[in-house]
């Protein structure tokens, strides 16, 4: 899932400045998990301004809206009926969120409430982690499942780099090391052979950037 978190309430103020009629956009999915788009965010968010704008004597007229997801235009044109009385629309979601509304409806300002941080999940309540970085040549077979590119602090496609203490990082003392917990699993499934080929620097020219997926069987031709 797509992690993310509400940006700090100074810096939407300084975003939103001189707009009076705003549209709160919420998304139900990825970023609604990590408790930063989903309704209750969104009414406190909107509650927030409301409370500012008084404060401040300048009034700010809310709407606020659900996406089931704003990253799939069919979900977003839903908010057509909706804009027309708004200056701008604020949207919690993801950047690929925030762009969709934006390309959906290129006449009005839409401002990003939240920072996306990353693809991870949840691993306690309350705590959640990268788990990958998107690098489109996925090595997990060779690496117990552990991606080092994610959770090892260099990103070593051969580790460890020699630095780690007691299985911990040596560049953030407070994460395991991911080559330690590489080469326990590797150990425990009695695949350490893995570890004998020395992996090559991996080809980035293979993540074609922006990345793009087209599944000919897909496309309506
Ligand atoms: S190797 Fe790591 S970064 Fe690359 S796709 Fe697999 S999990 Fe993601
Ligand atoms: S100590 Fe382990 S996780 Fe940290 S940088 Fe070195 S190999 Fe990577």
């Amino acid at each position: 899932m797509i992690v993310a978190e509400l940006k700090p309430f100074s810096e939407i103020e300084e975003m939103i400045k001189g707009k009076q009629h705003l549209l709160l956009v919420g998304c139900a999915t990825c970023t609604a998990i990590c408790f930063a788009s989903g309704n209750r965010e969104v009414s406190l968010l909107d509650s927030q301004l409301k409370l500012k704008s008084l404060m401040k004597s300048k009034e700010v007229f809310t709407s606020e809206r659900m996406l089931k997801r704003s990253c799939e235009h069919e979900f977003v044109e839903e908010l057509g009926s909706f804009i027309e009385k708004s200056e701008a629309i604020l949207s919690l979601s993801c950047g690929v969120g925030v762009q969709t509304i934006a390309d959906c409806f290129p006449e009005i300002e839409v401002y990003p409430a939240l920072n996306t941080l990353f693809i991870g999940r949840p691993d306690e309540s309350g705590v959640w982690k990268e788990y990958c970085q998107a690098c489109t040549d996925c090595l997990l077979h060779l690496t117990a499942g552990i991606c080092p590119i994610a959770r090892c602090a260099k990103g070593l496609l051969n580790g460890p780099c020699g630095g780690s203490q007691e299985g911990k990082c040596e560049v953030s003392p407070d994460i395991p090391c991911a080559w330690q917990l590489i080469y326990d699993r590797l150990e425990t499934r009695g695949e350490l052979h893995l570890l004998d080929e020395i992996k090559k620097p991996k080809d980035w020219s293979k993540k074609n950037l922006p990345g793009r997926v087209i599944r000919e069987d897909l496309l309506l031709r």
